[in-house]
């Protein structure tokens, strides 16, 4: 299993980090190991002093594919979530400034928050709201709309260089809003007003 990241994917949050707006999506991954289980608490790892939260929306694949059209992709997931993108800030910059690849900053053990899945069924794809609670208030919004690349755009790009497989995550980008996390907090990820998962930072 594999989670594939898109990194830029709306507009005022690409403007928040001094980046250009993409013209096709910005890929990245994480591996399996970046999974946080279910109920633990995200360690704050030593090796960075500033790690953002990034919350996102997630779908999973339920289906094998590769060079899949736009038009076909509504096939190949039925189920979404949030999650949270945790990126080690600092790390990436030094990695950034150098033209170096993310992969520290971003996949990690305990990176990827994925939430409990909802079924899509009557959901319109391109029109769902999440929220980021932390320690009782909302510190991060948005919604599918703003996307530049809507999950079907960002499945057709992707599924030319990845076979995709049953499992696969697509992280779909953050919206404006990111923010660092600090030993103590709670988060709590909410798809609409339904809560997807509670963690605590330790
Ligand atoms: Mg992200």
């Amino acid at each position: 299993m594999k989670i594939i990241c898109v990194g830029r994917n709306y507009a005022e949050h690409a403007k928040e980090l001094n980046n250009a707006l993409p013209t096709e999506p910005v890929l990245f991954m994480k591996p399996d190991s970046a999974l946080l289980r279910k109920g633990e608490p995200f360690f704050y790892p030593n090796f960075s002093e500033n790690i953002h939260y990034e919350t996102e929306i997630v779908f999973r694949i339920k289906k094998i594919g590769r060079h899949i059209d736009a038009k076909f992709a509504h096939k190949y997931f039925a189920e979404y979530t949030i999650g949270i993108d945790f990126t080690a800030r600092d790390l990436q910059d030094k990695q950034k400034s150098k033209g170096l690849p993310w992969e520290i900053s971003k996949a990690f053990d305990q990176s990827a928050v994925v939430g409990d899945f909802l079924p899509l069924t009557g959901v319109d794809v391109h029109n769902i709201s999440f929220h980021l609670v932390k320690n009782g208030e909302i510190v991060q919004k948005g919604n599918t709309a703003n996307m530049i690349f809507p999950i079907e755009k960002v499945i057709e790009y992707s599924s030319q260089f990845f076979t995709l497989k049953i499992g696969d995550l697509f992280f779909t980008g953050t919206p404006e809003g990111v923010g660092k996390i600090s030993i103590g907090d709670r988060l709590e990820g909410f798809a609409g007003d339904v809560k997807v998962f509670d963690v605590v930072v330790k």
